[in-house]
Protein backbone atom coordinates (compact mmCIF):
# COMPACT_ATOMS: atom_id res chain seq x y z
CA UNK A 1 0.00 0.00 0.00
CA UNK A 2 1.02 3.80 -0.65
CA UNK A 3 -0.62 5.64 1.81
CA UNK A 4 0.03 8.77 -0.48
CA UNK A 5 -1.11 6.95 -3.66
CA UNK A 6 -4.66 6.35 -1.90
CA UNK A 7 -4.80 9.65 -0.15
CA UNK A 8 -4.24 11.27 -3.95
CA UNK A 9 -6.78 9.18 -5.14
CA UNK A 10 -9.25 10.13 -2.39
CA UNK A 11 -8.84 13.59 -2.28
CA UNK A 12 -9.64 13.95 -6.20
CA UNK A 13 -12.84 11.88 -5.34
CA UNK A 14 -13.89 13.93 -2.35
CA UNK A 15 -12.07 17.24 -2.59
CA UNK A 16 -12.13 19.57 0.68
CA UNK A 17 -13.70 16.71 2.74
CA UNK A 18 -10.56 17.65 5.06
CA UNK A 19 -12.29 15.78 8.26
CA UNK A 20 -12.54 13.07 6.29
CA UNK A 21 -9.39 12.88 4.88
CA UNK A 22 -7.65 13.37 8.36
CA UNK A 23 -9.17 10.60 9.83
CA UNK A 24 -8.35 8.14 6.81
CA UNK A 25 -4.45 9.35 6.51
CA UNK A 26 -4.40 8.68 10.48
CA UNK A 27 -5.17 5.28 10.18
CA UNK A 28 -3.48 4.26 6.95
CA UNK A 29 -0.15 5.88 8.27
CA UNK A 30 -0.62 3.55 11.75
CA UNK A 31 -1.79 0.44 9.41
CA UNK A 32 0.76 0.61 6.65
CA UNK A 33 3.81 -1.41 8.14
CA UNK A 34 1.07 -3.89 9.19
CA UNK A 35 -0.84 -4.11 6.17
CA UNK A 36 2.50 -4.42 3.66
CA UNK A 37 2.64 -7.96 5.65
CA UNK A 38 -0.52 -9.36 4.40
CA UNK A 39 -0.53 -9.57 0.41
CA UNK A 40 -3.57 -11.19 0.98
CA UNK A 41 -4.99 -7.92 2.24
CA UNK A 42 -3.92 -5.87 -1.00
CA UNK A 43 -5.07 -8.39 -3.22
CA UNK A 44 -8.74 -8.10 -2.38
CA UNK A 45 -7.57 -4.56 -2.19
CA UNK A 46 -9.35 -4.10 1.27
CA UNK A 47 -7.86 -0.65 2.38
CA UNK A 48 -9.08 0.81 -0.79
CA UNK A 49 -12.70 -1.01 -0.28
CA UNK A 50 -12.04 0.15 3.37
CA UNK A 51 -12.34 4.15 3.11
CA UNK A 52 -15.17 4.31 1.25
CA UNK A 53 -18.51 4.24 2.93
CA UNK A 54 -21.18 1.33 1.70
CA UNK A 55 -23.55 4.04 0.76
CA UNK A 56 -24.84 7.50 2.35
CA UNK A 57 -28.72 8.17 2.30
CA UNK A 58 -29.38 12.33 2.12
CA UNK A 59 -33.00 13.44 2.59
CA UNK A 60 -34.98 16.95 3.01
CA UNK A 61 -35.99 17.37 6.92
CA UNK A 62 -38.92 20.49 6.08
CA UNK A 63 -40.60 21.24 9.80
CA UNK A 64 -42.11 24.45 11.33
CA UNK A 65 -41.16 26.42 14.25
CA UNK A 66 -42.65 27.91 16.86
CA UNK A 67 -43.37 31.22 14.86
CA UNK A 68 -45.22 29.17 12.41
CA UNK A 69 -41.89 29.29 9.79
CA UNK A 70 -41.45 26.70 7.49
CA UNK A 71 -37.51 25.59 8.04
CA UNK A 72 -35.70 22.49 5.87
CA UNK A 73 -32.49 21.26 7.01
CA UNK A 74 -30.54 18.45 5.15
CA UNK A 75 -30.27 15.10 6.78
CA UNK A 76 -27.73 11.93 6.50
CA UNK A 77 -26.85 8.15 7.24
CA UNK A 78 -23.69 7.27 6.41
CA UNK A 79 -23.38 3.31 6.46
CA UNK A 80 -19.90 2.98 6.36
CA UNK A 81 -19.01 -0.66 7.18
CA UNK A 82 -20.85 -4.20 7.94
CA UNK A 83 -18.34 -7.13 7.63
CA UNK A 84 -18.67 -7.18 11.51
CA UNK A 85 -22.24 -6.70 11.96
CA UNK A 86 -25.06 -3.93 11.21
CA UNK A 87 -24.29 -0.52 10.86
CA UNK A 88 -24.26 1.22 14.25
CA UNK A 89 -23.48 4.78 15.49
CA UNK A 90 -25.09 7.57 16.53
CA UNK A 91 -26.87 10.85 15.21
CA UNK A 92 -25.36 14.31 14.63
CA UNK A 93 -27.61 17.45 14.89
CA UNK A 94 -25.18 20.39 14.87
CA UNK A 95 -25.40 24.04 12.32
CA UNK A 96 -21.72 22.18 11.22
CA UNK A 97 -22.84 18.74 9.95
CA UNK A 98 -22.04 17.56 6.45
CA UNK A 99 -20.84 14.68 4.81
CA UNK A 100 -17.43 15.34 5.37
CA UNK A 101 -17.79 15.32 9.41
CA UNK A 102 -20.41 12.40 9.21
CA UNK A 103 -17.81 9.98 6.76
CA UNK A 104 -15.43 10.95 9.19
CA UNK A 105 -17.24 10.12 12.52
CA UNK A 106 -18.27 6.71 10.18
CA UNK A 107 -14.88 5.99 9.35
CA UNK A 108 -14.00 5.76 12.81
CA UNK A 109 -16.82 4.23 13.97
CA UNK A 110 -15.90 1.38 12.11
CA UNK A 111 -12.61 0.48 14.03
CA UNK A 112 -13.64 1.81 17.24
CA UNK A 113 -17.04 -0.90 16.79
CA UNK A 114 -14.62 -3.12 16.09
CA UNK A 115 -12.32 -2.83 19.55
CA UNK A 116 -15.67 -2.95 21.44
CA UNK A 117 -15.56 -6.59 20.68
CA UNK A 118 -19.40 -6.87 19.72
CA UNK A 119 -20.96 -7.52 16.19
CA UNK A 120 -21.78 -4.02 15.06
CA UNK A 121 -20.47 -2.71 12.25
CA UNK A 122 -19.97 1.23 11.53
CA UNK A 123 -22.18 4.18 10.79
CA UNK A 124 -23.15 7.81 11.11
CA UNK A 125 -25.97 10.17 10.68
CA UNK A 126 -27.50 13.68 11.21
CA UNK A 127 -28.50 16.84 10.10
CA UNK A 128 -27.15 20.50 10.13
CA UNK A 129 -30.39 21.25 12.47
CA UNK A 130 -29.03 23.78 15.04
CA UNK A 131 -30.54 22.68 18.49
CA UNK A 132 -29.30 25.56 20.14
CA UNK A 133 -31.94 27.50 21.14
CA UNK A 134 -35.03 25.48 19.76
CA UNK A 135 -37.89 24.81 22.31
CA UNK A 136 -38.67 21.52 23.21
CA UNK A 137 -41.43 21.65 20.78
CA UNK A 138 -39.08 22.52 17.84
CA UNK A 139 -36.92 19.70 18.52
CA UNK A 140 -39.71 17.24 18.53
CA UNK A 141 -41.22 18.31 15.43
CA UNK A 142 -37.27 18.19 13.84
CA UNK A 143 -37.27 14.46 15.45
CA UNK A 144 -39.98 13.50 13.88
CA UNK A 145 -39.38 15.21 10.62
CA UNK A 146 -36.22 13.35 10.62
CA UNK A 147 -37.75 10.12 11.32
CA UNK A 148 -40.38 10.18 8.28
CA UNK A 149 -37.50 9.90 5.75
CA UNK A 150 -34.79 7.63 7.34
CA UNK A 151 -37.16 5.11 9.24
CA UNK A 152 -37.18 3.10 5.92
CA UNK A 153 -32.68 2.57 6.24
CA UNK A 154 -32.76 1.16 9.68
CA UNK A 155 -34.00 -1.49 11.87
CA UNK A 156 -32.73 -4.24 14.41
CA UNK A 157 -30.57 -5.92 12.00
CA UNK A 158 -29.67 -3.39 9.58
CA UNK A 159 -28.57 -0.17 10.96
CA UNK A 160 -28.72 1.26 14.72
CA UNK A 161 -28.42 4.83 15.51
CA UNK A 162 -28.16 6.44 18.71
CA UNK A 163 -26.96 9.94 20.35
CA UNK A 164 -24.05 11.80 19.39
CA UNK A 165 -23.73 16.01 19.70
CA UNK A 166 -26.77 18.04 19.88
CA UNK A 167 -29.16 14.28 20.66
CA UNK A 168 -29.46 12.43 23.99
CA UNK A 169 -32.19 10.85 25.20
CA UNK A 170 -34.89 13.32 25.22
CA UNK A 171 -34.26 13.45 21.07
CA UNK A 172 -33.63 9.51 20.72
CA UNK A 173 -37.18 9.32 22.46
CA UNK A 174 -38.99 11.50 19.84
CA UNK A 175 -36.84 9.64 16.77
CA UNK A 176 -37.94 6.07 18.43
CA UNK A 177 -41.67 7.36 19.04
CA UNK A 178 -41.81 7.99 15.49
CA UNK A 179 -40.28 5.08 14.23
CA UNK A 180 -42.76 2.95 15.56
CA UNK A 181 -45.86 4.72 14.59
CA UNK A 182 -44.70 4.77 10.81
CA UNK A 183 -43.04 1.15 11.05
CA UNK A 184 -45.41 -0.47 12.95
CA UNK A 185 -42.75 -2.16 14.55
CA UNK A 186 -41.92 -2.64 18.32
CA UNK A 187 -38.80 -4.03 18.67
CA UNK A 188 -36.93 -2.49 21.07
CA UNK A 189 -33.86 -2.43 19.37
CA UNK A 190 -33.17 0.01 16.50
CA UNK A 191 -32.61 2.87 18.38
CA UNK A 192 -30.44 2.48 21.68
CA UNK A 193 -29.60 5.52 24.63
CA UNK A 194 -33.40 4.94 25.33
CA UNK A 195 -35.28 5.48 28.37
CA UNK A 196 -35.33 3.09 31.26
CA UNK A 197 -38.56 2.58 30.56
CA UNK A 198 -39.21 1.16 27.01
CA UNK A 199 -35.43 -0.72 26.48
CA UNK A 200 -32.91 1.21 27.52
CA UNK A 201 -29.84 0.02 29.01
CA UNK A 202 -28.93 1.11 32.62
CA UNK A 203 -25.60 3.14 32.91
CA UNK A 204 -26.07 4.08 28.89
CA UNK A 205 -26.20 7.60 30.21
CA UNK A 206 -22.96 7.59 31.75
CA UNK A 207 -21.24 5.31 29.60
CA UNK A 208 -19.23 7.22 27.49
CA UNK A 209 -17.80 9.12 30.41
CA UNK A 210 -17.43 5.88 32.52
CA UNK A 211 -15.58 3.84 30.01
CA UNK A 212 -13.36 6.12 28.91
CA UNK A 213 -11.91 7.29 32.93
CA UNK A 214 -11.60 3.18 33.50
CA UNK A 215 -9.34 3.13 29.80
CA UNK A 216 -7.33 6.72 31.95
CA UNK A 217 -6.72 4.05 34.66
CA UNK A 218 -5.33 1.41 33.30
CA UNK A 219 -3.22 3.63 30.94
CA UNK A 220 -2.14 5.62 33.74
CA UNK A 221 -1.70 1.95 35.87
CA UNK A 222 0.56 0.94 32.96
CA UNK A 223 2.85 3.92 33.42
CA UNK A 224 3.09 3.28 37.15
CA UNK A 225 0.74 6.71 37.67
CA UNK A 226 -2.33 7.72 39.50
CA UNK A 227 -5.63 9.67 38.83
CA UNK A 228 -5.61 10.07 43.13
CA UNK A 229 -4.65 13.78 43.18
CA UNK A 230 -4.25 14.63 39.52
CA UNK A 231 -5.78 17.50 38.01
CA UNK A 232 -7.82 17.32 35.92
CA UNK A 233 -9.05 20.04 32.43
CA UNK A 234 -12.44 19.13 31.01
CA UNK A 235 -14.43 20.73 27.52
CA UNK A 236 -17.50 20.09 27.06
CA UNK A 237 -20.57 19.89 29.78
CA UNK A 238 -22.95 17.74 27.85
CA UNK A 239 -23.39 14.01 28.16
CA UNK A 240 -19.73 12.57 27.88
CA UNK A 241 -18.19 15.35 30.11
CA UNK A 242 -20.62 14.93 33.04
CA UNK A 243 -20.20 11.32 32.81
CA UNK A 244 -16.42 11.92 32.51
CA UNK A 245 -16.35 14.04 35.30
CA UNK A 246 -18.10 12.14 37.28
CA UNK A 247 -15.85 9.14 36.85
CA UNK A 248 -12.42 11.22 37.26
CA UNK A 249 -14.11 12.82 40.88
CA UNK A 250 -15.00 9.18 42.14
CA UNK A 251 -11.86 8.15 41.12
CA UNK A 252 -9.97 10.65 43.19
CA UNK A 253 -9.27 12.98 40.61
CA UNK A 254 -9.41 16.79 40.78
CA UNK A 255 -12.20 18.12 37.34
CA UNK A 256 -10.19 21.83 37.33
CA UNK A 257 -11.95 23.10 34.28
CA UNK A 258 -14.87 22.84 32.63
CA UNK A 259 -15.17 24.82 28.86
CA UNK A 260 -17.51 25.66 26.36
CA UNK A 261 -17.87 27.85 23.47
CA UNK A 262 -18.21 31.03 25.35
CA UNK A 263 -14.68 30.50 27.98
CA UNK A 264 -13.92 27.71 30.60
CA UNK A 265 -14.96 27.97 34.27
CA UNK A 266 -12.27 27.65 36.07
CA UNK A 267 -13.04 25.34 39.56
CA UNK A 268 -9.93 24.90 41.70
CA UNK A 269 -11.63 23.38 44.25
CA UNK A 270 -13.05 20.84 42.08
CA UNK A 271 -16.81 18.74 41.69
CA UNK A 272 -19.02 17.92 43.84
CA UNK A 273 -22.68 16.23 43.60
CA UNK A 274 -24.66 19.90 42.88
CA UNK A 275 -21.76 20.74 40.28
CA UNK A 276 -22.13 17.74 38.42
CA UNK A 277 -26.11 17.83 38.38
CA UNK A 278 -25.81 21.15 37.42
CA UNK A 279 -24.01 20.23 34.29
CA UNK A 280 -27.11 18.33 33.00
CA UNK A 281 -29.05 21.08 33.19
CA UNK A 282 -26.71 23.28 31.36
CA UNK A 283 -26.64 20.97 28.38
CA UNK A 284 -30.82 20.57 28.48
CA UNK A 285 -31.01 24.32 28.98
CA UNK A 286 -29.78 24.21 25.32
CA UNK A 287 -27.84 27.37 25.45
CA UNK A 288 -24.70 25.83 24.62
CA UNK A 289 -22.99 28.00 27.03
CA UNK A 290 -21.22 27.37 30.13
CA UNK A 291 -20.64 30.61 31.94
CA UNK A 292 -23.89 30.22 33.87
CA UNK A 293 -21.91 27.52 35.62
CA UNK A 294 -19.81 30.18 37.43
CA UNK A 295 -23.26 32.17 38.55
CA UNK A 296 -24.33 29.75 40.25
CA UNK A 297 -21.05 28.07 42.21
CA UNK A 298 -18.86 31.59 43.58
CA UNK A 299 -16.03 29.11 43.86
CA UNK A 300 -16.13 29.01 40.39
CA UNK A 301 -14.71 32.27 37.78
CA UNK A 302 -15.56 32.48 34.37
CA UNK A 303 -13.21 33.24 31.97
CA UNK A 304 -14.79 34.37 28.82
CA UNK A 305 -12.68 33.28 25.16
CA UNK A 306 -10.25 30.45 26.79
CA UNK A 307 -10.37 26.88 26.80
CA UNK A 308 -9.99 24.44 29.13
CA UNK A 309 -5.92 24.09 27.84
CA UNK A 310 -4.85 27.24 28.86
CA UNK A 311 -5.56 25.93 32.31
CA UNK A 312 -2.47 24.12 34.14
CA UNK A 313 -3.61 20.42 35.43
CA UNK A 314 -2.01 16.95 34.74
CA UNK A 315 -4.56 15.17 32.72
CA UNK A 316 -6.50 16.79 29.53
CA UNK A 317 -9.85 15.06 28.30
CA UNK A 318 -11.39 16.99 25.44
CA UNK A 319 -14.63 16.13 25.89
CA UNK A 320 -17.16 18.17 22.75
CA UNK A 321 -16.03 18.27 19.21
CA UNK A 322 -13.43 17.15 16.76
CA UNK A 323 -9.88 18.97 16.74
CA UNK A 324 -10.74 20.95 19.52
CA UNK A 325 -7.19 20.99 20.70
CA UNK A 326 -4.62 22.26 17.95
CA UNK A 327 -0.81 22.52 17.91
CA UNK A 328 -0.49 25.44 20.09
CA UNK A 329 -2.76 24.12 22.83
CA UNK A 330 -0.78 21.31 23.11
CA UNK A 331 2.47 23.15 22.98
CA UNK A 332 0.68 25.34 25.90
CA UNK A 333 -0.27 22.27 28.32
CA UNK A 334 2.90 20.96 27.95
CA UNK A 335 4.56 24.13 28.98
CA UNK A 336 2.34 23.86 32.07
CA UNK A 337 3.10 20.38 32.92
CA UNK A 338 0.29 18.48 31.41
CA UNK A 339 1.61 14.31 31.39
CA UNK A 340 -1.70 12.79 29.97
CA UNK A 341 -4.17 13.61 26.97
CA UNK A 342 -6.98 11.26 26.38
CA UNK A 343 -9.39 12.34 23.58
CA UNK A 344 -13.01 11.47 24.63
CA UNK A 345 -14.50 12.85 22.18
CA UNK A 346 -14.32 11.73 18.44
CA UNK A 347 -10.59 13.25 16.55
CA UNK A 348 -10.53 15.73 19.66
CA UNK A 349 -7.09 16.48 19.10
CA UNK A 350 -5.47 17.61 15.58
CA UNK A 351 -2.74 15.78 14.03
CA UNK A 352 -0.03 18.45 14.90
CA UNK A 353 -1.46 18.06 18.79
CA UNK A 354 -0.71 14.35 18.23
CA UNK A 355 2.56 14.84 16.69
CA UNK A 356 3.62 17.26 19.93
CA UNK A 357 2.35 15.13 22.55
CA UNK A 358 4.21 11.84 20.92
CA UNK A 359 6.66 13.82 20.58
CA UNK A 360 7.33 14.77 24.11
CA UNK A 361 6.74 11.52 25.16
CA UNK A 362 3.13 12.17 27.48
CA UNK A 363 0.58 9.69 27.53
CA UNK A 364 -1.86 10.05 24.73
CA UNK A 365 -4.96 8.05 23.56
CA UNK A 366 -7.42 8.21 20.70
CA UNK A 367 -10.57 8.41 20.85
CA UNK A 368 -11.49 5.58 19.08
CA UNK A 369 -10.55 3.46 22.20
CA UNK A 370 -10.76 5.90 24.61
CA UNK A 371 -14.93 6.30 24.22
CA UNK A 372 -15.60 3.20 22.93
CA UNK A 373 -17.47 2.24 25.83
CA UNK A 374 -20.51 4.49 24.99
CA UNK A 375 -21.16 2.48 21.72
CA UNK A 376 -20.12 -0.50 23.30
CA UNK A 377 -22.82 0.09 26.18
CA UNK A 378 -25.51 0.33 23.29
CA UNK A 379 -24.22 -2.62 21.86
CA UNK A 380 -25.25 -4.59 25.31
CA UNK A 381 -28.21 -2.25 25.39
CA UNK A 382 -28.81 -4.11 21.97
CA UNK A 383 -28.22 -7.32 23.83
CA UNK A 384 -30.72 -6.95 26.11
CA UNK A 385 -33.56 -5.62 23.93
CA UNK A 386 -32.83 -8.82 21.65
CA UNK A 387 -33.17 -11.02 24.86
CA UNK A 388 -36.30 -9.58 26.16
CA UNK A 389 -34.29 -8.67 29.65
CA UNK A 390 -32.80 -5.72 31.75
CA UNK A 391 -29.70 -6.20 33.26
CA UNK A 392 -28.38 -4.29 36.53
CA UNK A 393 -26.39 -1.47 36.76
CA UNK A 394 -23.60 -3.49 38.33
CA UNK A 395 -23.67 -6.24 35.27
CA UNK A 396 -23.48 -3.68 32.95
CA UNK A 397 -20.75 -1.33 34.61
CA UNK A 398 -18.60 -5.40 35.40
CA UNK A 399 -19.27 -5.75 31.40
CA UNK A 400 -17.69 -2.33 30.33
CA UNK A 401 -14.75 -2.71 32.82
CA UNK A 402 -14.42 -6.04 30.73
CA UNK A 403 -14.18 -4.46 27.69
CA UNK A 404 -12.70 -1.22 28.36
CA UNK A 405 -9.94 -3.51 29.96
CA UNK A 406 -9.86 -5.59 26.80
CA UNK A 407 -9.64 -2.62 24.60
CA UNK A 408 -6.33 -1.43 26.64
CA UNK A 409 -4.64 -4.65 26.54
CA UNK A 410 -5.16 -4.23 22.34
CA UNK A 411 -4.18 -1.09 21.84
CA UNK A 412 -1.09 -2.33 24.36
CA UNK A 413 -0.32 -5.74 21.85
CA UNK A 414 -0.57 -3.79 18.77
CA UNK A 415 1.40 -0.50 19.81
CA UNK A 416 4.29 -1.53 21.86
CA UNK A 417 7.13 0.84 20.69
CA UNK A 418 10.84 -0.95 20.97
CA UNK A 419 11.28 1.48 24.72
CA UNK A 420 8.51 -0.43 26.10
CA UNK A 421 5.98 2.62 25.98
CA UNK A 422 2.92 2.37 24.12
CA UNK A 423 2.04 4.49 20.89
CA UNK A 424 -2.13 3.90 21.55
CA UNK A 425 -2.95 5.42 18.66
CA UNK A 426 -1.14 2.73 16.84
CA UNK A 427 -2.53 0.29 18.71
CA UNK A 428 -5.89 1.30 18.39
CA UNK A 429 -5.72 1.80 14.73
CA UNK A 430 -4.38 -1.35 14.16
CA UNK A 431 -6.18 -3.60 16.07
CA UNK A 432 -9.68 -2.48 14.82
CA UNK A 433 -7.88 -2.61 11.38
CA UNK A 434 -7.18 -5.93 11.52
CA UNK A 435 -10.59 -7.43 12.34
CA UNK A 436 -12.58 -5.08 10.01
CA UNK A 437 -10.02 -6.34 7.35
CA UNK A 438 -10.27 -10.24 8.41
CA UNK A 439 -13.90 -9.89 8.34
CA UNK A 440 -13.73 -8.39 4.71
CA UNK A 441 -11.36 -10.66 3.52
CA UNK A 442 -13.34 -13.70 4.72
CA UNK A 443 -16.72 -12.96 2.99
CA UNK A 444 -14.94 -12.51 -0.25
CA UNK A 445 -15.47 -9.40 -2.93
CA UNK A 446 -18.64 -7.38 -2.50
N1 LIG B 1 -22.04 8.65 19.22
C1 LIG B 1 -21.34 7.72 20.05
C2 LIG B 1 -20.00 7.40 19.44
O1 LIG B 1 -19.39 8.27 18.83
C3 LIG B 1 -22.17 6.49 20.42
C4 LIG B 1 -22.71 5.70 19.26
C5 LIG B 1 -23.68 4.59 19.65
O2 LIG B 1 -23.95 4.41 20.83
O3 LIG B 1 -24.13 3.93 18.73
O4 LIG B 1 -19.45 6.34 19.58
Amino acid sequence: MEVNKIMADLERKHPGENEYLQAVREVLESIEEVYNQHPEYEKAKIVERMVEPDRIFTFRVTWVDDQGEVQTNLGYRVQFNSAIGPYKGGLRFHKAVNPSMLKFLGFEQTFKNALTTLPMGGGKGGSDFDPVGKSNAEIMRFCQAFMTELWQNIGVDTDVPAGDVGVGGREIGFLNGMYQKLARKYHTGVLTGKGMAWGGSILRPEATGFGALYFVEHMLNKAGKSIKGAKIAISGFGNVAWGAATKATELGGHVIALSGPDGVCLNPNGMTPEKLAYMLELRASNRNVVAPFAEKFPDATFVPGKKAWSVPCDIALPCAFQNELNGDDAAELLKNGTWCCAEVSNMGCTPEAIHTFQNAGILFAPGKAVNAGGVATSGLEMTQNCMHISWSGAEVDDKLHFIMANIHEACVKYGQRPDGSIDYVKGANIAGFMKVAQAMLEQGII
